[in-house]
């Protein structure tokens, strides 16, 4: 159950206009493969693509994806590559997330049968804050070899964040909330995080079980006995978030596997969990497909278009696990078109089963 009340999305003739941004590295190639599903499925979704990425990085290439974005409400992302040098240059990403105020991250680690992974079954929820804490992007010399980062925290977006995890909790039947912090020593920031989401356990949401967890033991628990949080929800500020949730997918199988949805009050953006731009593996037909098709699966139960989001759940099951193939990132030997063309040869099944076609 997606956890947000949203507005009703544009909508012409029955059909969902999305925002697609492809983004760097592999992004471009696995839109093109997402809307020869779409297209195969008749997925009753238009794809308005905006070439934001480096081949354009300006200010109104930002500006109008960011309106596209607010015009459909939706969208789907692949990553955009950020230059480390140019410290005037804030990152496309963050400040898609922040500008849109899409302020909770949720990823789903869960181990996937058939793909081998070093512990035994993982099924971990992750929320992360989406927007502050040391993602706020102040950051300035003070004096020559002195620089001041900036972490800024409000008691607004801690509560916004941990009201929707336990939301989430309760309409998703998730047993545990594990706050992840660093209050021992960050006692001002990381305390009001802890403080709000312990007052939150006790007052508001009593039935949810509520644990924290330093964020250093955090990382040592959850590649040691990561099974300890199996059936909970891991709530975290940005940074720690960003670095739990990478380890949490290099669990159940690296940065081909889990998707992850960004989400505001009034937009969503869906992308891959691990946010790789995947540069080094472009154009050589060897990425795994699956985070961004299961990207555009979480997007279409969104646009509540549940009955397209069940076959292609199918269609990538029967792909993976039923037929075993594999791309080489989780061992095997499949080319990313191999995945899609078992795609769409299961999803032939599924019209045939249907009578649809
Ligand atoms: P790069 O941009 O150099 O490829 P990233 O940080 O984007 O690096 O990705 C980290 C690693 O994960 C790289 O080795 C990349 O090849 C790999 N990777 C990212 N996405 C995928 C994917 N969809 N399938 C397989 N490997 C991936
Ligand atoms: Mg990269």
């Amino acid at each position: 159950v997606i956890p947000i009340h949203r507005k009703p999305l544009a909508k012409y003739g029955g059909r969902h206009t999305v925002t697609v941004l492809p983004g760097d590295g592999i992004g471009p190639e696995m839109m093109a493969h997402l809307k020869r599903i779409f297209t195969f499925a008749h997925v009753p979704v238009d794809f308005e693509v905006l070439d934001i990425g480096s081949r354009d990085l300006s200010d109104s290439a930002l500006d109008n994806a960011i309106i596209a974005i607010e015009r459909n409400g939706v969208a789907l992302k692949g990553n955009i590559e950020t230059k480390f040098d140019d410290p005037q240059f804030k990152s496309r990403n963050m400040e898609l997330r922040r500008r849109l105020d899409l302020f909770a991250n949720i990823l789903h680690c869960k181990t996937v049968p058939t793909i081998p992974v070093r512990h035994k079954e993982i099924d971990i929820v992750l929320i992360r804050e989406n927007t502050e804490g040391e993602y706020s992007g102040i950051e300035h010399q003070s004096v020559k070899g002195v620089v001041e980062s900036i972490k800024v925290v409000t008691r607004q977006k801690i509560e916004q964040i941990a009201t929707l995890a336990f939301d989430f909790a309760l309409a998703n039947n998730r047993k545990k909330i594990t706050a992840i912090h660093k209050a021992n020593i960050q006692k001002l920031g990381d305390g009001l995080f802890l403080k709000v989401c312990r007052e939150m356990a006790e007052t508001k949401y009593k039935d949810v079980k509520f644990e924290h967890m330093i964020v250093d033991n955090a990382s040592m628990q959850l590649v040691s006995r990561p099974e300890q949080f199996n059936g909970g929800i891991l709530l975290m500020p940005n940074l720690y978030g960003n670095i739990i949730s990478n380890i949490a997918c290099g669990l159940v199988g690296g940065p081909g596997l889990v998707s992850g949805m960004n989400l505001g009050k009034k937009y969503a953006v869906f992308e891959t969990g691990t946010r790789n731009t995947g540069t080094s593996i472009a154009g050589k037909d060897v990425a795994n497909p699956t985070a961004f098709i299961q990207a555009a699966i979480d997007m279409l139960r969104y646009v509540d278009e549940p009955l397209h989001a069940d076959r292609l759940t199918t269609a990538l099951y029967n792909t993976l696990i039923v037929k075993k193939i594999h791309t080489a990132d989780i061992g095997g030997t499949a080319k990313t078109s191999e995945i899609i063309e078992g795609v769409i040869d299961e999803l032939k099944q599924i019209f045939d089963k249907e009578h649809v076609h």
